[in-house]
């Protein structure tokens, strides 16, 4: 609805701006599986176009009584959601990533989510091959908790065990 004006003033077979999409149908999130120093697992989402992120030394969990300490880190340019590879040793983050699980999310607010983190704490709802339906980031001091939310997608299941491969292209961090 926020783009109806914007997309109505522009005829876009003739103008390379970009269509006007509402802006939940292409917010994204993507989480990193990275075999660093430590292994961890980057969880970024797309907020004012840049991914803002979180490393997640234990991993996400599809289990809402398991609360995730998410340490707050530098945001990354969009098309960091696509990478996949090996960071050479002696490079900032060396080690091999993983693209462990993307999608769309939703912000079931009326709060942008922005605000939401300016706050403390945002609620999203992930659409990945993964993670699936609300989670929350609440902020603790310096770091924060990403937790899952109660809802019918919420299980005991360990993700990180049954499905430790990539969703980008199917390979193990050895294979990468
Ligand atoms: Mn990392």
């Amino acid at each position: 609805m926020a783009l109806e004006e914007y997309n109505k003033k522009r005829d876009f077979s003739k103008s390379k701006e970009p269509k006007g999409k509402e802006g939940e149908d292409k917010q994204i999130f993507v989480v990193q599986k990275h075999d660093a120093s430590n292994l961890h697992y980057d969880f970024r989402i797309s907020v004012d176009g840049v991914l803002k992120s979180w490393a997640i030394p234990k991993g996400p969990s599809m289990n809402p009584s398991n609360k995730k300490l998410a340490i707050p880190t530098e945001d990354h340019p969009m098309d960091y959601a696509d990478f996949e590879g090996t960071v050479p040793e002696g490079q900032y983050g060396a080690g091999t990533v993983m693209v462990w699980d993307k999608g769309e999310y939703e912000n079931p607010k009326d709060k942008s989510l922005s605000e939401q983190l300016k706050e403390g704490h945002i609620t999203v709802k992930l659409k990945g091959e993964k993670l699936k339906g609300g989670f929350a980031l609440t902020k603790i001091g310096k770091n924060w908790i990403f937790i899952k939310m109660k809802d019918e997608h919420a299980s005991e299941k360990d993700i990180l065990k049954e499905e430790p491969n990539s969703v980008l292209s199917g390979k193990s961090l050895e294979e990468i």
